[in-house]
């Protein structure tokens, strides 16, 4: 298969992580339908020019973005934060203000609503999973896929944030959006989640199926230059998990950004660590006492864990949301319990997702009686 970002005609093996459910965030009512719900294969493949990672068993037909998928980042107030951040500067900074605005991928339309707000400015939104009936203050919402044959009114700003990475086809829609740009020489802002944080260090169980890519700086520039959009600003933000570029209309350019070799390095001992990782959980699991471990936190990162390394559902889950209690975990059918359930329980070890969350869980283990090592995934 040729390479989604720079489009080499050929990609090599990285690492195959197996089957994953293809709608990472939906929790089930009973084991049956959780352990039959639809699995693709996350067969991750590399791009040896310019380092982009992308699952060659992708299958489309598996997703459907409708008013039912849930995007979790969307929920979360930090993300939120972050966009509002994001909107200030677009406004003050890129001088973004009386303007019109489009933005392809626009969810509830919550940054267009910012950037109205913040800029005297309008705003187009187009989302297959936006609900019809939702009206926002200065903002046309269109309940539908952005495409070519819609021909975009004239705008200033240009917005995707967190699609690319879900396409199959990123260069097709890149380009058409280049081909239609109107307006007076606009300005595009592109965000994606960033392969360095995904595949470093503190990355290790965030590759989902509806992530068809995985984005290096690198390669994120090589897509974008190749659709004729000159690059003129890029960075990371969120702590280094995002990638953004500001791009604006001009010629083709197929050359791909220095610093490959690099990444290609990072990819290499990603394989590595994902090889030994879940051979040590599998067979740690596999042992008599796996009773005694749990895993805290029914977020996508713990659906992917349990489905690369606990097929047979042995782990106890808990989540502190309440929603979860008493569901089922999509692929391997784990039922989500209150972490209060373990008191009466032996626990030896809790696993977790996200350090961040180390001290809480701890405090919180310490109030139900739970003696246990808490120990990062
Ligand atoms: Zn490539």
């Amino acid at each position: 298969m040729s390479c989604r970002a720079c489009g080499q005609p050929a990609t090599e093996p990285l690492v195959d992580l197996g089957p994953a459910p293809a709608l990472v965030g939906a929790l089930w009512d009973d084991a049956d339908g959780a352990r039959g719900s639809v699995r693709g294969q996350l067969d991750l493949h590399v791009c040896r020019r310019c380092g982009h990672v992308q699952n060659d068993a992708f299958d489309a037909t598996l997703i459907d973005y409708d008013v039912d998928y849930d995007n979790s980042l969307h929920h979360s107030p930090t993300f939120q934060r972050f966009a509002d951040d994001l909107a200030h500067r677009l406004v003050d900074e890129r001088g973004i203000r009386d303007s019109h605005v489009v933005e392809v991928g626009s969810g509830k339309g919550d940054f267009l609503a910012a950037m109205a707000r913040l800029g005297d400015n309008t705003g187009t939104g187009y989302d297959p999973t936006v609900d019809p009936d939702l009206r926002v203050d200065g903002v046309t919402l269109v309940p539908d896929y952005f495409r070519p044959e819609l021909h975009l009114e004239p705008y200033d700003l240009l917005v995707c944030r967190h699609v690319l990475e879900h396409l199959d086809d990123p260069a097709t829609m890149l380009r058409a959006l280049r081909d239609e740009a109107s307006g007076e020489d606009p300005l595009f802002y592109l965000e994606v989640p960033s392969a360095e944080f995904n595949f470093g260090p503190e990355g290790m169980w965030d590759s989902i199926y509806p992530h068809v890519s995985y984005f290096s700086a690198q390669s994120l520039e090589a897509l974008v230059s190749r659709c004729g959009l000159r690059v003129e600003a890029s960075g990371t933000a969120f702590g280094g998990q995002f990638l953004w570029v500001e791009a604006r209309p001009g010629r083709l350019d197929d050359t791909v950004p220095d610093g490959v070799a690099e990444h290609l390095a990072l990819l290499a001992a990603f394989g590595e660590r994902w090889r030994s990782t879940t051979r040590h959980w599998r067979d740690r699991i596999g042992a008599d006492d796996s009773d005694e471990l749990v895993l805290w936190g029914a977020g996508a990162k713990g659906v992917t864990f349990l489905n690369a390394v606990d097929d047979g559902a042995r782990l106890t889950v808990v989540d502190l949301n309440p929603n979860k209690w008493g569901r089922y975990l999509p692929g391997t059918g784990h039922r989500v319990q209150d972490p209060a359930s373990l008191g009466e329980r032996a626990v030896a070890l809790v696993l977790i997702t996200n350090p961040v969350y180390r001290d809480e869980i701890s405090h919180h283990l310490e109030q139900i009686g739970v003696h246990a090592d808490v120990v990062g995934l």
